[in-house]
């Protein structure tokens, strides 16, 4: 690529190609309705709705679409083409304000969890005019938020669009304290660092298990694994750097900022970070990168996997959420100032974020809970499932000074009186390095670390911006009701750190201490997307919801069904592919390897020469043992399939309770006998590539 500036965004019909392509009255209605949230006119769509076709079939489009993103955290598009009958056989290109603001795909088949039965089935897409249409495979796709007739939120954009708002509301009330009469809004910005595997396809291929689940379900440690942490920050080898390349392209022309790329801890690992963006907008842009990464992938004969823990023993790959509070007027507000007043609004805002968090934990536990991010929470390579919050520890002595009243003593300031005091400074890198919180403090903005890698993040967005707009509007409730705001505000703080600093772990999460710790610390500690989607429906939940008008009671209800559902789907498709895999592969595998010692020994034995058998005696004794073992355990696991009532007279919680005890239990048991046989077949009769094939494939 030679221009890349040129090229950036050359498939976005963004700021630029309006400026360049729209009368400038409607520009400037389109530019309102965009930052101010006015209702656009019809008059306006249409002429927008043309000027986005002329310039989309310039870029090759034939189609559009309205994308969206359903609660399958996976984005939705039904293509239609532009074409329209002009008489005499012949058509012209169209694409009218109504096409454009308003869709009905037919969404019978989206997730609904109950809020519409399938005999009323339509839903219909509205066009999010905050985030920019552009032409991907010959198709120009609008983005959109996706609701049912009576209102109801269907995907994952309205909510998360809520809930930017009811931050933005009050943290203006906040800000207003403070004296701010300047900023307009107040933007949720996220940079979201995405994690990935890359294998070889025809390998891939050969594996079932990853083909239908994403995880090899499955497979004996490697000789070669990540021991020698020789590739993390490691060179890249050409084919992938070849890839990401490629990748990046594609990205910068979709006008996703992607910028840092390396290689991760595991082999055939890495990373591809973008510059961070408004909540919404790196949403769409993280679902857009997830998505090229495996279409680029498969065009260069590899399989991109995005599945959160895809090899057992091996680091999972997660996606680190960077989460800030920004003024339109281009102040971070988590951002430690230089004046007494900042700081002091800067130490609000960071109690908020404190408090948020502490009474919140259930809600952040939930909101990175699926079955596949089950296997690398607290797997030593991840945060634990216990919420808790890094701050460095400068700001902790900071705040502990403030509580005690006995001042900050670390740095050369003694004495810290807030309002009135600088905060002194302090470097960034001290705050930046604790790699093993759930959520950290890294100097201007919270790193959120346990959504695994193929997580939507508009779901962990939506609980922390709505936790922190509850935190604030409680502030606000009490700051606005107080006579000498500069006492009231350290009062507050104080009172709010002392109330939730229990919350606040500088040490090592990946400790065992640490977990008897926090259970003295009475903090959460829920193991299991089972154990954690009960919060979900709690009065506090959904009291916390809709007061804010993220979620009604209903939405949240028919939330929790879905992932509740999709909690034991998932499992019953790996628990079926697993029994199909030992079935069709391992079992004629451990037959033709027993057949071939058994056809040895019995030929050295009826020789009479007195070969000595014992190597083929003691591999068939062993095999035939483990064959056995191996039908035991199948029957098991089929067995735990066929409950009576599964399904039927289950509730869907015990259900999902059921998949966890019954069904990954004794696919754990299969798994490894399975592991077993495959030290001792024969490596020729084995059908399933090896984890050292599958994680040095790509040479
Ligand atoms: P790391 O040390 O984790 O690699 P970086 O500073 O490189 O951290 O940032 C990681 C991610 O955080 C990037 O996507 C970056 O754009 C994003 N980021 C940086 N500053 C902010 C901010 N103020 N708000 C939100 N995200 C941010
Ligand atoms: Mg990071």
């Amino acid at each position: 690529m030679k221009n890349i500036p040129n090229t950036f965004g050359s498939m976005v019909f963004n700021d630029a190609v309006m400026q360049l392509r729209l009368p400038k009255h409607i520009y400037k209605s389109l530019k309102k309705t965009m930052s101010e949230g006015v209702h656009l006119d019809v008059d306006v769509a249409n002429e927008v709705a043309n000027a986005m076709k002329e310039w989309a079939v310039e870029k090759g489009a034939t189609h559009y679409t309205h994308w969206f993103q359903p609660m399958t955290g996976a984005t939705a598009e039904r293509h239609d083409s532009f074409i329209s009958p002009a008489g005499e056989g012949q058509v012209i290109m169209e694409f009218s304000g109504k096409e454009l603001v308003r869709g009905e795909p037919d969404a019978s088949s989206f997730p609904s969890g109950g809020l519409r039965a399938t005999f009323e089935a339509r839903g219909y897409t509205v066009w999010d005019t905050t985030s920019y249409a552009f032409v991907k495979d010959g198709t120009l796709c609008i983005p959109t938020a996706f609701c049912s007739y009576s209102g109801e939120a269907l995907d994952k954009k309205t909510p998360l669009l809520r809930s930017m708002e009811a931050l933005d509301r009050q943290a203006l009330r906040v800000l207003r304290l403070f004296g701010n009469k300047t900023a307009k809004r107040v933007i949720t910005m996220v940079g979201a660092e995405q994690e990935y595997f890359l294998v070889d396809k025809e390998m891939y291929l050969k594996r079932p298990d990853l083909v239908y689940t994403g995880r090899t379900l499955m497979g004996a440690r490697p000789p070669k694994g990540q021991e020698l942490e020789d590739h993390y920050f490691g060179s890249i080898k050409p084919r992938v750097s070849a890839y990401m390349k490629e990748l990046e392209e594609e990205l910068w022309k979709l006008g996703v900022y992607a910028k840092t790329r390396h290689n991760e801890v595991a082999p055939g690992q890495h990373e591809l970070a973008p510059i961070y963006n408004t909540a919404n907008i790196a949403t769409d842009h993280n679902q857009i990168t997830m998505e090229q990464m495996k279409v680029i992938a498969n065009k260069h004969g590899m399989a991109c996997l995005l599945h959160e823990k895809p090899f057992a023993g091996v680091n999972g790959s997660g996606k680190h959420n960077n989460w800030s509070i920004n003024t339109d007027t281009g102040v971070n507000l988590l951002e430690p100032g230089g004046t007494p007043s900042e700081n002091a609004q800067f130490l609000l805002f960071l109690v908020a974020v404190i408090k948020a968090v502490d009474e919140h934990q259930d809600l952040l536990r939930l909101s990175v809970a699926t079955a596949g991010n089950d296997h690398r929470l607290g797997a030593n390579e991840a945060p634990p499932a216990i919420v808790s919050m890094f701050i460095g520890d400068e700001l902790l002595s900071i705040l502990e000074g403030l509580e005690s009243g006995e001042g900050y003593t670390g740095g050369d300031r003694p004495q810290m009186e807030i309002g009135v005091t600088a905060l002194p400074h302090f470097p960034k890198d001290s705050t930046d390095r604790n790699r093993t919180s759930p959520f950290a403090f890294t100097g201007n903005k919270f790193e959120f670390r346990m959504p695994g890698s193929m997580l939507s993040i508009a779901g962990p967005n939506i609980v922390l911006n709505t936790a922190v707009a509850e935190a604030l509007r409680q502030f606000a409730d009490e700051l606005e009701q107080g006579s000498d705001f500069k006492s009231d505000l350290a009062a507050l703080v104080k009172r709010a750190f002392s109330a939730h600093k229990r919350i606040i772990f500088n040490g090592n999460n990946y400790s065992g201490d640490w977990v008897a710790e926090a259970r003295l610390r009475c903090l959460l500690n829920l193991g299991t997307t089972v154990d954690a989607l009960p919060e979900f429906i709690s009065q506090k939940s959904i009291e916390l919801f809709a007061g804010h008008g993220v979620f009604t009671e209903l939405e949240v209800r028919s939330r929790y069904e879905i992932l509740v559902e999709a909690y034991s789907k998932t499992l019953h498709i790996e628990a079926l592919t697993m029994v199909d895999m030992v079935k069709g592969m391992v079992i004629p595998a451990c037959i033709d390897y027993q057949n071939d010692l058994a056809r040895l020994l019995s030929r050295k034995r009826e020789s009479g020469a007195g070969y000595d058998a014992s190597l083929e005696d003691a591999l068939l004794r062993r095999c035939s043992k483990l064959s056995a073992d191996l039908l035991e355990r199948l029957s098991r696991l089929e067995d735990a399939l066929s409950e009576p009532g599964l399904g039927e007279g289950m509730d869907a919680l015990e259900c999902a309770e059921y998949y966890r005890d019954g069904v990954l239990a004794a696919m754990s048991g299969l798994r490894a006998v399975v592991d077993r046989l495959e030290t001792i077949v024969a490596k020729r009769h084995w059908p399933l590539p090896s984890y050292a094939e599958l994680l040095h494939s790509v040479v």
